[in-house]
């Protein structure tokens, strides 16, 4: 399927993003399906992409919500998620954001560490009420990926570890708010080795062990996200493989009867309908390089800047050979390339450049640096 373009483009101002519901639907249907099979529930993390329109479309899918911080609660429930269908995670949550949390009644918490067990039972026995929570436990899964995106292995700021599980537990035992109903690990984004997640699956189910030993049965496993997307042809790839994803949990593991499995996805769902839409202002022939200066710079997408991501990048103007262009913003940092020798046709000021694949962590981490304008979301479909 090419990428659609809105008939009014020659008119509308750029940068922007764009948004292609039709293929969001399509994601979310077979994410749906393949979760249906395996029985296993789906909480969008809110974070990758918090638009009203997406989270419609998600929410109307039966998905819950996986948010990290008070706002993307209070965005959840306002949205139309219920209470009963929305977590809570984060290394650093605030009093204020755990009461806001607390009294929407929201299903669980999921606690990355004894001080804040403490703190939420604290919070939750004043305003006379018992907190469920789960644990996220750091696994010591290696997910393979973009060390800034890795959140599994011991040295990262996430979960509890291992060691300190069981003073954590005799914590819990104390505490008279607090519930536990279930176990949380989540080791890191944009995963493309399914490995991974078996090696993953294993581990879990080995902690789960642990906890049975100790006479304590949890109500669920919650596996995390992260499942990747294909950034360099994402024509070849528009929707994830969810059926070997879902499989791999719904194969290996050991679920004991009426006990619930969670994933958290965020990437997987939204990265490939959106596009950032851009015009090329001016290109800079030097002897070395020519660079293709864009009107979007990473405070419209600031992943290539901060972890040195890959995204396509298509002049859809462009005629003729290609030769190799810098793909750069206006911003006045170095940082801010889009990509480095980048193949394009004749590039010349006014072309349509697009970066695809930019539905997650796109939009949501713009910032207003230089006092740019915020870039504005087109919806097709
Ligand atoms: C960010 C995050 C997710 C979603 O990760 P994706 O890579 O976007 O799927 C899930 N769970 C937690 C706890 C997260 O922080």
């Amino acid at each position: 399927m090419p990428l659609q373009l809105p008939a009014d483009l020659s008119t509308r101002p750029t940068p922007f993003y764009l948004y292609d519901l039709g293929l969001l639907e399509q994601t979310l249907a077979a994410a749906a399906d393949a979760a249906r099979q395996h029985d296993i529930q789906v909480h969008y993390a809110l974070k990758a992409n918090s638009n009203a329109p997406i989270l419609e479309r998600v929410q109307r899918r039966g998905f819950g919500a996986d948010c990290v911080s008070g706002n993307e609660v209070q965005c959840a429930l306002d949205n139309g998620f219920a209470p009963g269908h929305v977590v809570f995670a984060g290394v650093g949550k605030s009093d204020a954001e755990i009461n806001r949390a607390l009294a929407a009644d929201i299903w669980c918490f999921n606690v990355e560490s004894a001080p804040e067990l403490a703190v939420i039972d604290e919070l939750a026995g004043a305003q006379g009420r018992r907190a469920r929570v789960a644990l996220r436990l750091n696994p010591n899964v290696d997910a393979r990926t973009h060390h800034y995106i890795t959140t599994g292995l011991e040295a990262n700021k996430f979960g509890i570890n291992l060691a300190d599980l069981p003073q954590v537990l005799e914590l819990l035992a104390r505490l008279p708010n607090v519930e536990l109903v279930g176990l949380h690990v989540h080791i890191g984004s944009q995963i493309t080795d399914l490995a991974v997640y078996e090696t993953l699956a294993g581990r879990v189910n080995e902690l789960q062990q642990w906890f049975e030993h100790r006479g304590i049965r949890l109500g669920h496993l919650n596996v995390g996200g992260g499942l990747g997307v294909d950034y360099h042809e994402p024509d070849a790839h528009l929707v994830p493989d969810f059926d070997a994803y879902f499989g791999i949990f719904g194969r290996l593991l050991q679920r004991r009867p009426g006990q619930q499995v969670h994933v958290e996805l965020g990437r997987s769902l939204v990265a490939q309908c959106g596009t950032l839409v851009s015009r090329v202002l001016y290109v800079k022939e030097s002897q070395q390089t020519s660079f293709a200066i864009l009107d979007a710079g990473m405070t419209e997408l600031i992943r290539p800047a901060l972890y040195q991501s890959y995204h396509r990048i298509e002049n859809l103007s462009g005629q003729g050979p290609e030769r190799l262009y810098d793909v750069v913003g206006p911003i006045c940092e170095s940082s801010d390339t889009f990509g480095k020798r980048v193949a394009l046709p004749e590039t010349r000021r006014g072309d349509v450049v697009v970066l695809r694949t930019a539905g997650a962590y796109g939009e949501v981490m713009s910032s207003g640096y230089n006092l740019r304008d915020k870039a504005p979301a087109v919806y097709l479909g």
